[in-house]
């Protein structure tokens, strides 16, 4: 055997390991696909399903299981499912819980790709879904018939950013025996908690008397909070509730990067600070907005006369004053503008990029076509063309001065 072999089979069996004891703010990136196992019936023994041992780099990796750990104590959840987007953490409750024959329902609001997903491949797999009014929790009681075993809420909704009545919503679900699952990408954890609705729970991390049963979370937003990762996550506190979407993740391959999840792990420590520089620049642009001629009415739960503010209120701010909103609002702009000037606007605003996704340093426009995306014009939105803003980390006096000279150009006021 020459020399060079010796090296290279050396530089694979290498004798150095890393000192257990090594202590630091981070603890480092553990990368595989392959995991070793001492002997074939220590191999036999490892239960894959918990985070007692390690088995294959798919079932997790010490960086994967302390991202899942921390995703928990932020939402309060007890277990937690890592996928490879926000979508994907959707589409995986749904393939987990339901079966051919079985029924889906989605607030009018919800996030486009998960209503997408269920006039797609569920509709194509035999799960049929009705639309409710995000506002009316008769209307969803009224929908959950003997096939329904899946009710998706959002608070607030995607784009036109309704607060429901979360609370009275669960109870309907629960009233009817229907698991409900909520998109919590908004609240990301920290405007509210989603395992403990009113806020009276023994400790941290306790179920409180009224809870969602599952909290799916679009990592790729505040907890990445870079606009560089795509992460999901679906966090439970039901171990048999886990175990099913457990199962379905591992049949279906699923599984994140270390590389991604530690960039996740090096955002959550700044999380709260972030979400709350984002809230307090999204708010100062809000109220500029409410005092311009050209907002025919602003979306922005925290905002008095925002459709669900008293209910953002209830589930948000307990003690007034404190309550939390992210850094997303949007503006229905008065419909004497044409989609042309509104689109001239967001072409022409400096530091907002146009792109999707938010929660990342830069403040970003999108303007939507609201009626194509409804089931109808809700009565609740006054007619114009909307566009949702979503605010990055700059200086909020650069950001309105970007908005002002955008609309002075580009939206002049027509009286
Ligand atoms: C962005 C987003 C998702 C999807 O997240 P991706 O990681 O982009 O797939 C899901 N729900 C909501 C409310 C979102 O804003």
């Amino acid at each position: 055997m020459s020399k060079t072999h010796r090296d290279i089979t050396s530089l694979i069996h290498h004798p150095y390991t890393p000192p257990i004891g090594f202590e630091a703010p981070q603890q480092g990136v553990f990368k595989a696909s392959t995991v070793y196992f001492p002997t074939v019936a220590d191999m036999r023994q490892r239960e894959w399903k918990d985070k007692s041992a390690y088995t294959y780099g798919l079932h997790g990796t010490p960086t994967t299981y302390t991202l899942e750990e921390r995703l928990c104590t932020l939402e309060g959840g007890a277990q937690c499912v890592l996928v490879p987007s926000g979508l994907a953490a959707l589409a995986t409750v749904a393939l987990a819980l339901l079966k051919s024959g079985d029924e889906l329902l989605l607030p009018d609001n919800a996030y486009g790709p998960n209503k997408a997903l269920a006039e797609g491949e569920l509709r194509h797999y035999g799960i049929t879904h009705q639309v409710y009014d995000p506002m009316d929790p008769e209307d969803l009681a009224r929908k959950i018939g003997p096939r329904t075993r899946l009710v998706w809420l959002e608070a607030p909704g995607s784009v036109s950013m309704e607060f429901p009545d979360l609370p009275e919503m669960v109870r309907r679900c629960q009233a009817q025996g229907v698991l409900c699952a909520l998109d919590n990408t908004w609240g990301a954890g920290l405007a509210f908690k989603p395992f403990d609705l009113l806020g009276d729970a023994a400790g941290a991390g306790q179920r409180g008397s009224l809870a969602v049963d599952i909290s799916a979370h679009a990592l790729t937003k505040y907890p990445s909070g870079g606009g560089d990762v795509l992460m999901g996550s679906i966090i439970t506190q039901d171990p048999a509730l886990h175990l099913k979407i457990k199962l379905c993740h591992m049949r279906l391959g699923l599984g994140v990067a270390a590389n991604d999840a530690e960039t996740v792990l090096r955002s959550l420590p700044s999380i709260d600070l972030r979400y709350k520089a984002h809230d307090q620049t999204a708010r100062a642009l809000a109220a500029w907005w409410q005092a311009q001629p050209q907002c025919a009415q602003l979306l922005h739960p925290a905002f008095d006369g925002s459709p669900g503010h008293a209910h953002w209120q209830a589930v948000c701010e307990r003690t007034p004053g404190t309550g939390l909103a992210a850094g997303l609002f949007s503006v229905m702009i008065d419909p004497r503008y044409s989609q042309t000037q509104v689109d001239a606007f967001c072409d022409n605003l400096k530091l907002f990029k146009i792109g999707y996704s938010w929660g990342g340093p830069v403040s970003l426009v999108v303007p939507y076509e609201l009626g194509s995306m409804r089931q109808g014009w809700p009565a609740h939105l006054k007619r114009g063309t909307l566009v949702r803003f979503s605010t990055g980390l700059e200086s909020a006096e650069d950001l309105m001065h970007d908005l002002i000279q955008a609309t002075q150009a580009h939206l002049p006021w027509i009286s």
